[in-house]
């Protein structure tokens, strides 16, 4: 069966599908927002204040973190955390080291708003008042430790509708605890979002090494952009 959901919403270069949310103060999409606002209360109940560090990105936005990251106006990061000189990689070493740690604009499962990264805000401070999102906050004795042991749980159990589509690192995209994703419209979005809806959103962009992407589309695809399903 072939999905009805448009490019644009597949590709992060609508609204449409979203309301923006009060209490959390992000762009969701609209099937989200009241299994989240349960997931939510679960966690105060617990004692922890679920809260989102991003919700809904645009392709634009999306777009203009790789080109920042192409330029060097952002870093560019390896899996301990440090810069990579990235001068030093040829045209696609360089988009494969952004790729590991930032979505290929139109591929990013943020734009469909079904997809969030959390934190706990109890374990904010003075010395610690914004989270990086990185695996030491979210390990066990990380600021977020204790979160994630809980959303693990939360997550496991049977009535659940979210997921970590980057639970584990397969070498493609990394581990990344923090970003949950629910499922009942991410898969449908996901089984929609196919190589043709994508490579013409980067044709039709000012993505730098667009031409190194698009000569890369089939292997960008199967390692970057589908993920295992449950
Ligand atoms: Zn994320």
């Amino acid at each position: 069966m072939r999905d009805s959901v448009s490019a644009a919403i597949l590709t992060g270069q609508t609204e449409q599908h979203l309301v923006k949310h009060p209490q959390l103060g992000c762009l969701l999409h609209k099937e989200v927002v009241i299994p989240l606002e349960r997931l939510a209360a679960s966690a105060r109940a617990m004692g922890f204040d679920l809260a989102v560090a991003s919700g809904f990105r645009s392709f634009e936005r999306q777009c203009a973190i790789w080109n920042d990251k192409v330029t060097g106006r952002r870093a560019v990061l390896d899996d301990d955390g440090q810069p990579i000189e990235l001068s030093q990689l040829d045209d696609w070493g360089k988009v494969q080291a952004i790729l590991r740690w930032s979505a290929l604009p139109g591929a990013s499962r943020h734009h469909w708003g079904t997809d969030l990264d959390v934190y706990d805000r109890c374990g904010l401070s003075a010395d610690y008042p914004s989270p990086q999102l990185t695996a030491d906050e979210c390990r066990p004795g990380g600021v977020f430790g204790d979160f994630h042991i809980w959303l693990d749980a939360a997550l496991q159990a049977p009535h659940s509708d979210f997921r970590r589509p980057y639970a584990e690192d397969r070498g493609g995209v990394g581990c990344e605890r923090w970003h949950i994703s629910f499922r009942p419209v991410a898969e449908q979005y996901a089984r929609a979002l196919d190589k043709g809806i994508l490579e013409e959103a980067v044709r039709r962009s000012d993505l730098l090494l667009g031409t190194v992407v698009l000569a890369h589309l089939d292997e960008i695809y199967d390692r970057f952009v589908t993920v295992s399903p449950d």
